[in-house]
């Protein structure tokens, strides 16, 4: 069995902590390699490196800071075949999931290519006589960010691209359950020309994260995951005086209006809440229909797509329709919480806690679920199933259904579906979320809009990429000028083109 390293001054290091965790095959539940978890003493080393290599980096010309962004991006290309299936492997997502995985983090790269025009800065020619102001975005110094298991390539890179073009050395603490993609992704930013140093790994658990929130030098922390460690990374980062943004979890509401078109809702359903096993912030966990003949009608085009979905291993071709879920403790978790929806009288309409894959019964696969007739005190409705689950609450009218979404303590992302510009309209202004789809069930902004959600979802107050991480990763300075050849004896304005 293998074990993995960190990556620290351009190298590959052994972690000498002794702690070890356990990266699984998802598909066959065999564990494939170890996880070192780094001591203090290791990431320590890490600050210590990053503090060193940053000024040169910081000083570097934003242009040629962009241009070994541009080399990553070929390089990205280069190998996205060996990336993807590095990917499915640890996580379970089949080939194309993992290929859009690396895909949406190589556009938030492609997106920082633009850093010498997003770093220019403000001018004011002539603010008072003889006076010039300007601002300027300087990078913070050591930043480090913690990521979780289910994009284990884009979320990386939302985060480290813009860091490194800002001139900033970051440290990465990527999921302790998929390690291997964020290590190679170390390994390509090098080979693109990034100094030693400027990008390292270091794996761990809650010991290195502590570590990171507590190193005096380190400045700035992003974090993706659950909304817990979310919450507690934004208290003790900001309390130690550091820049935080943290995204936690999700309950994504789809509104489904009795206009919808309903084919479109049903198919836009499938893939959001059952793509990649429910296992990402913007699925789709609960549909809404307002009104018990669009529940009906929804029910019946839903069943039959459901029961046509194919579950298997990301070597079993691009036509399976999703992989497994990460790990045992997930698969237990989603399973506990199908029963609980059982247990307090929703109606499982499509059962898949029986299913099992022939040739992978040691594998971390959990059929599809879909329940009807959920009410918001059922656990499956609070929670967080991060599974292929969807609920469905039948509400009687829009307004019921806008107060659900609204009501929810996540606020991630949802949808309507409908063909009425006025309630749509409605919707978008009104909602109190994030982001917000209209016919669009996973409306995940491009690379140069900015991503975050809103409550239990988002802490901080800048979003991920976009023009967002060019503020969140630099600090203004806002110099003011005056020379005396902008003055006339007696300190009278001159207004040289005047006289
Ligand atoms: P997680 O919270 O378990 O882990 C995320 C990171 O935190 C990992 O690097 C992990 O090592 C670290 N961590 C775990 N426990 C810790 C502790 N006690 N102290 C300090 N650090 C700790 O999340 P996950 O299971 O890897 O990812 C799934 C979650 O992430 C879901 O809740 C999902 O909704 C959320 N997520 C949110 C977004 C978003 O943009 N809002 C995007 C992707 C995933």
């Amino acid at each position: 069995m293998q074990d993995l390293s960190h990556y620290l001054n351009g190298e590959h290091v052994a972690g000498t902590s002794g702690r070890f965790s356990d990266v699984y095959n998802p598909a066959t539940g065999e564990v494939q390699a170890r996880c070192p978890l780094a001591s203090v003493e290791e990431v320590n080393q890490a600050v210590e490196i990053a503090a060193a290599a940053q000024p040169a980096w910081g000083a570097v010309n934003p242009q040629r800071r962009a241009r070994v962004m541009m080399k990553f991006v070929d390089l990205l290309n280069r190998d996205m075949d060996k990336l993807a299936e590095a990917l499915s492997r640890e996580h379970g997502k089949t080939l194309p999931d993992a290929k859009g995985d690396v895909q949406r983090g190589l556009e938030v790269v492609e997106y920082c290519i633009g850093a010498p025009q997003m770093l220019k800065g403000e001018f004011t020619d002539s603010a008072g006589p003889g006076i010039d102001m300007y601002s300027m975005r300087q990078p913070l110094g050591v930043t480090a960010g913690i990521t979780p298991f289910n994009f284990p390539a884009m979320i990386p890179m939302w985060m480290f691209a813009p860091a490194i073009a800002c001139g900033n050395a970051f440290i990465l603490k990527p999921s302790e359950r998929d390690p291997s993609v964020p290590l190679m992704l170390a390994e390509l930013m090098e080979e693109a020309g990034l100094p030693k140093g400027i990008l390292q790994v270091v794996n761990g658990d809650k010991e290195a994260v502590d570590a990171i929130l507590d190193h005096p030098v380190i400045q700035s922390i992003g974090f993706v995951g659950s909304t817990p460690i979310a919450e507690y990374i934004y208290g003790r980062g900001c309390s130690n005086g550091k820049r935080v943004q943290c995204f936690g979890g999700a309950k994504n509401h789809m509104i489904v209006m009795p206009d919808a078109d309903m084919d479109q809702a049903a198919d836009a359903l499938i893939g959001a809440g059952y793509g990649a096993a429910g296992e990402r912030c913007m699925a789709i966990s609960v549909a809404v229909p307002v009104g018990d003949e669009t529940a009906d009608r929804l029910i019946e085009k839903l069943v039959p797509r459901i029961e046509k979905l194919k579950v298997g291993p990301y070597t079993a071709g691009d036509d399976v329709d999703y992989g497994p879920v990460v790990t045992a403790a997930a698969k237990e978790n989603i399973l506990r919480l199908v029963q609980s929806g059982v247990d307090q009288g929703a109606e499982l309409v499509v059962d898949g806690r029986d299913f099992s894959l022939q040739g992978y019964e040691d594998g971390f696969f959990v059929g599809p679920h879909l329940f009807d007739r959920v009410t918001p005190d059922m656990d499956i409705y609070r929670k967080e199933i991060f599974g292929p689950v969807l609920s469905t609450v039948r509400a009687g009218s829009y307004e019921e259904a806008l107060g659900l979404a609204m009501d929810h303590e996540y606020g991630n992302g949802t949808a309507i579906f409908t063909r009425d510009g006025d309630t749509a309209r409605d919707f978008a202004a009104r909602v109190n979320i994030g982001m917000v789809g209209i016919n669009v069930p996973i409306p995940v902004p491009l690379a140069y809009h900015t991503f975050g959600g809103w409550k239990k979802s988002g802490f901080g107050d800048l979003n991920q990429h976009g023009p967002d991480a060019f503020k969140f990763y630099t600090r203004t300075k806002t110099v003011t000028s005056r020379w005396p050849s902008g003055l006339k004896e007696g300190g009278e304005f001159h207004f040289k083109a005047m006289d």
